[in-house]
């Protein structure tokens, strides 16, 4: 009998490692955001000082939750600081929002390079031509669990957040969209009635951008690289969503209700409509012969 002394203590043993990290978890969860890091939430993330008091709270916990999981590292000798941290672990948040526990759980490192960055590249042209070339980037996601950004580009997005292109929530939503398996512009969604609706309303989308970026139009308020694939439509429409909702609700209506129910926020509640100058075109619908249809993920 005396000898099962040691069972409570090989359990405690086996559960330390689920528990330890789950306490330090809780713990810097429990720790208020430092003044300064509270200033750079507020200058750099615009639309966290339009939101209501419980989700300004969800975004902080959710930005500790990021900043205590994953890792930084800064590229070609950049040093990174609270800045580039809360800024970015602020705006990544943001899509997560209303989502209990769910922190880009594959996500474990963001490569932070001080501005646009060159990677290699390699094509294969006709004849199995095989070409090497170096292209320049503003960031990159990648499954394995890596983003990479530059810092440039996400701080000039913080400080124009109607205007610009939003790197951070680029990359992000490419992360989100990986989540499900297949990087292909349909994260995970839940239910089929789900994905039937987004791929019919997405695929219409994507084939009218396809068809704004074939003839040139420069009224689209969707920029124009969203055509090159429905991953990439599917960034760009975030990033449209989160920077200029008004106009995105306007021009596409059906999209902006996708990603609202997607995103479980509106962020029209953060931000201004513009002014009365402004009015959509007719929206019009491409032919069909431009048609394509998004990928449908497993679930
Ligand atoms: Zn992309």
């Amino acid at each position: 009998m005396e000898a099962l002394w040691w069972i409570p203590l090989l359990a405690l043993a086996c559960a330390l490692p689920f528990l330890v990290p789950r306490w330090r978890l809780q713990r810097a969860l429990a720790q208020p955001l430092p003044p300064h890091a509270l200033a750079i939430v507020e200058r750099n993330i615009p639309p966290y000082r339009r939101m209501d008091a419980a989700t300004q709270q969800q975004l902080l916990q959710l930005t500790k939750h990021f900043l205590h999981t994953k890792k930084f590292v800064g590229c070609e000798g950049l040093e990174i600081t609270d800045e580039m941290r809360y800024t970015i672990a602020g705006q990544a948040s943001m899509l997560v929002l209303n989502r209990p526990n769910k922190v880009y759980r594959a996500l474990h490192t963001i490569l932070v390079y001080p501005g646009a960055f060159l990677v290699p590249r390699r094509e294969v042209g006709a004849g199995g031509v095989v070409t090497d070339m170096r292209q320049t980037l503003l960031g990159e996601s990648w499954e394995d669990g890596r983003v990479v950004l530059s810092w440039d580009d996400v701080l000039h997005a913080s400080h124009h957040w109607g205007e610009s292109h939003h790197v951070v929530l680029h990359e992000f939503a490419h992360q989100l969209d990986s989540e499900s398996g297949h990087t292909n512009g349909a994260p995970y969604l839940g239910s089929p009635d789900s994905y039937r609706s987004w791929s019919a309303v997405l695929s219409r989308d994507f084939a009218n951008l396809q068809y704004d970026a074939y003839y040139g139009r420069t009224d689209s308020v969707m920029d124009h690289y969203g055509a090159t694939s429905p991953a990439e439509f599917f960034a760009v429409a975030t990033e449209t969503f989160f920077g200029k909702p008004w106009q995105m609700r306007e021009r596409h209506p059906a999209l902006y209700d996708e990603l609202q129910k997607y995103y479980r926020v509106d962020p029209r509640d953060w931000t201004d409509a513009p002014p009365p100058a402004w009015t959509p075109d007719v929206v019009f619908t491409a032919p069909s012969t431009l048609g394509r249809s998004y990928a449908i993920a497993n679930w």
